[in-house]
């Protein structure tokens, strides 16, 4: 088989959605050579979203796709390289990770997930012949071929009643199963309002999708009402599901921190519990999922990744040096008596500076760099020899017991 060709980049972002091109919009500005790899379409789950209302700054809204391609066109601006493949493994730990699709191996000093999640289905009989066939997810993808036909809409939430309500203008018949008892819907009011009152619409209380049946296209969407147990036949050229969204996480499973519903854990710097490795957007285990939180966190983990570089390179050529043993005196700047053990330090590097590297790492300012030394408490001192960290000394911090550690 074929050797797997290796390129390096600073930045290797999983995932072309909203979240992972605004992260790649931060880094490329910030000069660090950046990668997108997206297994589909650019722009991600946003571009099947026909008007977006919320996103601020389009007061007239703005088409999803449109507004993808905006980002896109930001994203080339900075120097971000596209790759259209899926990723199918990763290494995360170390420095240097790795970012495996078919054909490459792309190193990375910091990888940022922005995989986004996969349409839920049903489960229910026949559903696998039929995805593609006439089951479909994405109402303004396949609007248009429904025109003056019946299509069905499974689910309540705001997805699957504005994309109702959208399909109306196509449709000419838009059945609705939810699995609530009448009148209650998992939507916002507006949406629940403007659904209740549009005409075209049809509402099956109560009722789960029982099976599928058709021939080589879908014909008919069987509901089950599930007070009466009665089965209700649907006739319809399209079934839109619409009722949610699983994480795009397998390949990380193991790896990191993962929420039992899929998410990825991360704080609130999008980081998650291994260095140098970010999540953002729907991937992570938040709050809300839209567009311009994918932009938040993706803006977050973009100067994240800017700093956790800078610190890297900082923490090789100025701290963990080979040549003679150095002393890294960690401290908290706001703290009175840290700062007052900081002057000691700085005596003590006037006189030994000849035969000690002395390096000052204010927490205030890059508590990563304690991190990385392993330092936990403060103020501490790690003392190096050989380019490795050999002991920290968080007690009876002082000239003598430092020139014992350093022997
Ligand atoms: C029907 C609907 C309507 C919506 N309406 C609105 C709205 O009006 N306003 C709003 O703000 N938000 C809306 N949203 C939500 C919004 O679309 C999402 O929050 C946002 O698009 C998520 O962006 P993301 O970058 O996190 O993930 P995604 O857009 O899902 O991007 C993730 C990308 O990662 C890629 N990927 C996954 N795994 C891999 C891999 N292994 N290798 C390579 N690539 C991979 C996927 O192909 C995908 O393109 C709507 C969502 C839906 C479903």
């Amino acid at each position: 088989m074929r050797e797997k060709k290796v390129e390096q980049y600073d930045v290797v972002v999983i995932g072309g959605g909203a979240a992972g091109m605004t992260a790649a919009i931060y880094a490329g500005r910030a000069r660090l050579s950046t990668l997108i790899i997206e297994q589909a379409l650019v722009g991600g789950l946003a571009t099947n979203t026909n008007e977006i209302e919320n996103y601020p700054g389009f007061p007239e809204g703005v088409t999803g796709k449109g507004l993808m391609e905006l980002f896109h066109q930001q994203a080339k601006k900075f120097d971000v390289k596209f790759k259209l493949t899926d990723v199918r493994k990763v290494e995360l730990e170390g420095e240097i990770k790795k970012v495996e699709t078919f054909r490459n191996i792309y190193e990375a000093k910091v990888v940022i997930i922005a995989s986004g999640g996969r349409p839920r289905v049903t489960g229910a009989d026949k559903e696998e012949d039929y995805l593609g066939k006439g089951i479909a997810f994405c109402a303004t993808c396949d609007a248009a071929a429904n025109t003056g036909k019946t299509v069905v809409v499974i689910g309540s939430g705001d997805a699957a009643i504005e994309e109702g309500i959208f399909l109306t203008k196509f449709a000419n018949k838009v059945v609705v199963s939810i699995i609530h008892d009448e009148g209650k819907m998992d939507c916002n009011e507006i949406a629940k309002a403007a659904a209740l009152a549009n005409s075209k619409m049809e509402f099956q209380w109560n009722t789960v999708v029982d099976h599928f049946e058709g021939d080589e296209e879908l014909k008919t969407v069987v509901l089950k009402n599930l007070k009466t147990e009665a089965l209700i036949p649907i006739d319809c050229h399209t079934c839109f599901e619409f009722i949610g969204y699983i994480p795009n996480t397998d390949i990380f499973k193991g790896l990191i921190d993962i929420t039992n519903k899929g998410y990825i854990v991360t704080n609130e710097n999008m980081e998650t519990n291994v260095e140098g490795v970010y999540a953002v957007g729907d991937v992570r285990d938040r709050y809300l999922r839209q567009v311009a939180t994918c932009v938040g966190d993706g803006a977050t983990a973009g100067v994240g990744a800017e700093k956790y570089i800078a610190e890297s390179e900082a923490f090789v050529s100025h701290v963990m040096k080979e040549d003679k043993p150095g002393v890294a005196y960690v401290f908290n700047a706001i703290e009175a008596d840290q700062r007052e053990l900081l002057s000691e330090i700085e005596k003590m590097e006037l006189d030994y500076k000849d035969q000690y590297y002395f390096s000052k790492i204010d927490v205030y300012k890059s508590k990563g760099l304690a991190n990385r030394l392993g330092v936990k408490e403060y103020p501490a001192v790690a003392i190096i020899k050989d380019g490795k960290v050999d002991c920290i000394i968080t007690e009876n911090i002082s000239k003598e017991s430092l020139l014992k550690a350093l022997k």
